[in-house]
């Protein structure tokens, strides 16, 4: 492969694909058990979209391949099932490598370094975020923010509905959309027109597939949203791809086949996120 063609490649990978808590055993094997982890390569830029127990594995075949790491770790939110894998990936510990790590959502007079470093500290864990051998650089963004993480390679929030706040992302490299918004509930009947604005166009949109629409009135409120509303806005906003995302951890396998398959039907280029799945964009 000729370099242009490496510096424009983007690939993405599901490290973890599980919302709330990590849902490990035999009725999740074929779909994973881990707790939300994007990881997607943009040309030569890593950037790795939350932090959940997806990132521990990941850690591991980064830590494997013996070469110097330079990655953003991008955190939509503080919510455990999105950050607890951190303390846990293991290349934040080799001084060779070099990460930012940036975060949303902080209350009042704390920033993304206060609230991990008080999240991940004694008696909880037996070190902190000052341990970490790599020293990551720590960045705050706020709603609606734009930052540029390399020449060509944006990121673009959007605020989502969610418990603490959320932020959603669609990241643009080499003319390639990847929308990425986990944990936002929707309003029945009322599709949302921010997110279909936002998500326009999408090489892949990757949306918060939490329930269904039958489950969902027992859980309004909980920040969620269902693989049918995410089929209704992956049509209305022209995504070439949509991955349903942030699963419910007692869905099993068969369930989420049931899923699969409906969601395909409803609209084409849908599917259930797997982990271990790498799609090429
Ligand atoms: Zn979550
Ligand atoms: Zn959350």
């Amino acid at each position: 492969m000729s370099d242009r063609n490496d510096t424009s490649r983007v690939t993405l990978r599901f490290e973890g694909i599980r919302g709330t808590v990590a849902a490990s055993g035999i009725h999740t094997m074929r779909y994973g058990g881990n707790t939300a982890c994007v990881f997607l390569r943009c040309g030569p830029h890593t950037v790795i979209l939350d932090a959940g127990t997806g990132i521990v594995p990941l850690g591991w075949r980064m830590a494997a391949m013996g070469t110097p790491i330079d990655a953003d770790i991008i955190l939509s939110h503080f919510h455990m099932d999105h950050t607890c894998g951190m303390p846990f990936f293991a290349p934040l510990f080799n001084p060779e490598n070099r990460f930012r790590i940036w975060g949303f959502g902080h209350p009042e007079g704390e920033t993304t370094r206060s609230i991990l470093s008080n999240h991940f500290c004694p008696p909880y864990e037996p070190f902190t975020p000052a341990d970490f051998l790599s020293h990551p650089e720590f960045h705050d963004f706020h709603p609606h923010d734009t930052f540029e993480l390399h020449p060509g390679l944006m990121v673009h929030t959007l605020p989502l509905n969610h418990p603490n706040g959320a932020c959603g992302f669609r990241i643009e490299y080499a003319g390639r959309k990847i929308c990425y918004l986990s944990d936002t509930e929707h309003t029945p009947g009322a599709p949302d027109a921010r997110i279909i604005n936002f998500c326009k166009d999408a090489d892949i949109f990757i949306y918060d597939a939490m329930f269904t629409d039958a489950e969902f009135p027992n859980f309004i409120g909980w920040g969620h949203s269902t693989w049918q509303e995410a089929c209704r806005l992956a049509q209305a906003c022209g995504a070439k791809r949509t991955a349903l995302f942030h699963l419910r951890p007692a869905r099993d396998d068969d369930e989420n086949d049931l899923i699969d398959r409906l969601a395909g039907e409803a609209a084409p280029g849908t599917i259930v996120a797997r982990e271990g799945l790498e799609i090429e964009l």
